[in-house]
Parts: C-alpha cells; structure tokens; sequence
C-alpha cells in the first residue's frame, strides 16, 4: 500500500509561504492498493491529486468520506473526474444527516446557489454508496472496509482498510474525552501499520475549543499505544499552526513515541 498525503490542514486552506513545509490544503489522503485508486475525503488537496491521476491515466477512483464539513469537501467541485465521461467516480459516505442520501449531499454542494456546473451535467460515471457507521464492506475484491463512528458534530466516519495483509486506518475529526479512550475507535485501529489520526489541537488550547470535534496528538499516541498501531501520522493541523509550531509539535509527539511523525502534503509512506 502506498499512501500519499494531498492535503493534511484542518479548517480551512493555509496558503501563505509560513505554512508550506507541512502543507496548506485541507484533508485529502490518497492510497495505492493493488493497482486500484482509494481517496479518504475531498479537500482543496483532491483537485491536485485528480490532475496528477490524470497524468497517470487512472480513471476510476473510490471516494471514501469522512463526513461532509467544508475542509472535506472544498476539493470535490474542482475534481476534474466528475465531468469526464469514461471517469468513474464512487462516493462512499455514512448515512449520518436524516433522511439525506449521499446522492442529495453532493446534489446540494453543487446547488446553483453554490456552483455553476449542478450534478444533472456531470458526465463522469459518479455514483454514491450510503451506509451504517459500524458497517464493514469489500470496497473491491481483496480490500476490506471497516467503519466506526467518531465524536464530532453532526457525525464523521473512522476507515480501516485491511489489503494485502496491510492496515490503514483513517480517523479524523474526533473529540476525546480526557481520561476515557474511544475503545471502539482503538480496536478499529487494533494493530494498524499506519494511522492518520486528528491532531487539530494541542492539549492546552483543547479546552477553549469544547464541542468543536477535535483531539491533540498525546491523545493519538495514547491510542495507537494501546491498539499497538506501527506508525502515527498526524494530520487535520489547525490554521492557526505555522510550520515553525508544527515542526515543535512533530518534535514532542516524536519524542514521546518514535512512531510518531507529522504528515506533510507531497509526503509518500509505503506500507
Ligand atoms: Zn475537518
Ligand atoms: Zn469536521
């Protein structure tokens, strides 16, 4: 499995030169696995992922959502797929929002209010797959999906991806409570290669920022500690968080547990 991170900020995009070692656009994570094509969320960082796709003349690709806030979803309107026709496109995302299908989300983030170009003219193949938070499902032949759910307003979704013997592990956007692990979210991520997890905040600015759906990177070494997780990357960083406090940051979580690094936008991992 190779993993490469497209977009690694939480909130909103960061393009300013003090934010561009570890990246400016928001979450988009694409992952190589048995010559086929998965990507966890559509942040500002999918367009430049589908452009390089293109190059590469990779077609068809598996969308897997975390949920639908705007720092993953700015991307999908400028993913170039969904307006070729033979691109293929599949949308997988929890039925977290009522009675809304995934379908009627992206109908509405592309509403005329919103875009010019609305869903009816799209002439890719784009279809969506809804499901239960805690389903599992085979995303294609060899690769198994798990899914949990995280504590964040209005719902996001964790992604396990076991292939080829490997185990990635997608978790961001997620609240800790102090002092009570998410136990479902550490056997999601029981004995995962590598785990992409929400490090938004430090633990001291947590506080101020109570119900906003966020954790630090002390709480994703706790996990990964306790899963027996390989790898951590941390990922989902604040827009209030230059490079020079990421790099600090990167520096303490590595310090406290060597698996520990910060994910970077144009970083590869291969697992
Ligand atoms: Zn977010
Ligand atoms: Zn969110």
């Amino acid at each position: 499995m190779r993993i490469k991170f497209w977009g690694v900020r939480g909130s909103v995009s960061c393009a300013y030169p003090d934010f561009l070692e570890y990246g400016g656009n928001t979450a988009c994570v694409e992952v190589d696995v048995m010559g086929r094509t998965v990507v966890f969320d559509a942040g500002t960082g999918l367009p430049w992922l589908g452009n390089d796709l293109l190059k590469r003349g990779v077609k068809d690709v598996q969308l897997l959502m975390s949920h639908f806030h705007n720092d993953h979803t700015g991307g999908f309107n400028y993913f170039k797929h969904i307006y070729i026709p033979g691109c293929s496109v599949t949308v997988h995302a929890a039925l977290n929002y009522g009675e809304l299908t995934i379908d009627d989300l992206i109908r509405r983030h592309m509403s005329e209010e919103l875009h010019p170009v609305q869903y009816e003219h799209l002439a890719s193949d784009l279809t969506s797959h809804g499901f239960v938070a805690g389903d599992a499902f085979d995303l294609f032949d060899g690769a198994r999906v798990k899914t949990g759910m995280l504590t964040h307003p209005a719902g996001a979704t964790v992604y396990r991806l076991e292939a080829e013997g490997k185990v990635f592990v997608y978790a961001t956007d997620t609240e800790h409570t102090p002092g009570r692990p998410d136990l479902a979210l550490v056997e999601l991520m029981r004995d995962a290669d590598l785990v992409v997890y929400d490090t938004c905040y430090t633990e001291e600015e947590l506080p101020t920022k109570q119900g906003w759906g966020h954790s630090t990177w002390n709480e994703a070494v706790k996990l990964c500690r306790m899963a027996n997780a390989k790898r951590l990357a941390l990922f989902h960083y604040s827009p209030d968080y230059d490079d020079t406090m990421l790099r600090a940051l990167e520096a303490e979580a590595h310090a406290e547990w060597s698996g520990a690094f910060g994910a970077k936008e144009g970083m590869e991992v291969n697992i």
